[in-house]
């Protein structure tokens, strides 16, 4: 939600965003626009990252005003493929696959089986797995430019939880985790479970297995999804989670506040090309590279899928951080680091 009381219309939101280049004057001409609710630029050629609300100063949450512009005027257009896969997903066949009553439910969203030989091994056996479309999340339609249907859909999502009746609910999918943990107070839904984002999940097991890790004496760059803008905190956890399995996350550009999307988004803009998707592509993995690191970690198999072999070719391993956390607990990756042998 955009809080326009709190904006002061300084420009900081916009000449901060690393895909506009635009000067401080600029950016406060373009804001004041939006505000308004007069035609910019800014519309069609922000690439929904939301790393903007950020950048404000105030927490005036500048993207959400940008986000509700983009459907008011319908300048934000992405593929029909795209348009179709967001689709389809709340259409995806459902399941419940029961574990043991005493150990906690996870949910995969619609995005656990797309890289093969992750959800297995010793963090996840005896868990209750939830997956298909009764559990998707939504929150992805902010990427389409279409925030309502993330308010539309909503409560659904979180009465498709309730009713599996767990207390404590593990959230594989970094989007779904900033829906429950933060999106669906602006909607004043409220939650009959207690959300667990996956790095939560991951750091307790280690701290309770801290016996069986291995150090792992490596140096990753870590891939921050989007929807990581509206769970900062979330840093700090991943960070005490690195540690403790000998893992140092490189000092890089484009980490943290300054993370960029894994340009996905931008590759289903329909006024963006794929060479320049690739150019932010390939931007982020050298600065990786440059950094030091051998390894590239991600949260989001969306992100793994856009970047994975990029990296690989860049010498630097791609791992979900899952897989890590096993490599750490001693299994063998059957299917690589990121669900891909190379
Ligand atoms: S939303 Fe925040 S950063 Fe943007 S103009 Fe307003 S106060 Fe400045
Ligand atoms: S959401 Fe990202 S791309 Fe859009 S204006 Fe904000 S920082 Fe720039």
């Amino acid at each position: 939600m955009f809080y326009k009381e709190k904006c002061t219309v300084c420009g900081e939101c916009l000449s901060n965003c690393p895909y506009l280049s635009y000067s401080e004057e600029k950016a406060k001409i373009e804001f004041e626009k939006l505000i308004n609710g007069n035609e910019s630029l800014v519309t069609s050629e922000c690439i929904t990252c939301a790393a903007c609300n950020m950048f404000c100063p105030e927490g005036a949450n500048p993207f959400d005003l940008i986000n509700q512009r983009q459907e008011e005027t319908g300048t934000f257009k992405t593929t029909d493929e795209w348009l179709g896969m967001m689709k389809m997903a709340s259409r995806m066949p459902s399941k419940v696959i029961k574990g043991d009553p005493n150990k906690p439910t996870l949910s995969l969203c619609t995005v656990g089986d797309i890289l093969p030989g992750v959800i297995t091994g010793q963090l996840f056996k005896g868990l209750t797995i939830l997956k298909g479309g009764d559990y998707f999340c939504y929150f992805g339609w902010i990427h389409g430019g279409k925030p309502s249907e993330v308010e539309k859909n909503a409560q659904k999502f979180v009465d498709n939880l309730a009713k599996t009746g767990a207390k404590e609910i593990i959230l594989y999918h970094d989007d779904c985790y900033a829906m429950l943990a933060s999106k669906v107070k602006e909607f004043n839904i409220q939650l009959p479970f207690k959300p667990i984002h996956i790095i939560e999940y991951l750091k307790d097991y280690v701290i309770e297995n801290e016996d069986r890790v291995e150090k792992l004496d490596l140096k990753i760059a870590y891939q921050q999804p989007c929807a990581s803008r509206y769970n900062f905190d979330k840093n700090r956890v991943l960070d005490e989670l690195l540690e403790l399995i000998g893992v140092e996350r490189v000092d890089r550009k484009y980490d943290r506040e300054n993370a960029l999307c894994c340009a996905g988004v931008i590759a289903s803009m329909t006024n963006k090309s794929k060479e320049e998707a690739n150019e932010w592509k390939m931007k982020n993995i050298f600065d990786a590279k440059e950094s030091g690191a051998d390894g590239f970690v991600f949260l989001c198999p969306i992100c793994v899928l856009n970047l994975r072999t990029r990296a690989k070719t860049q010498g630097m391993e791609p791992y979900i951080l899952s897989n890590l956390v096993r490599l750490a607990l001693g299994e063998t990756l059957t299917h690589g680091g990121a669900g891909k042998i190379y």
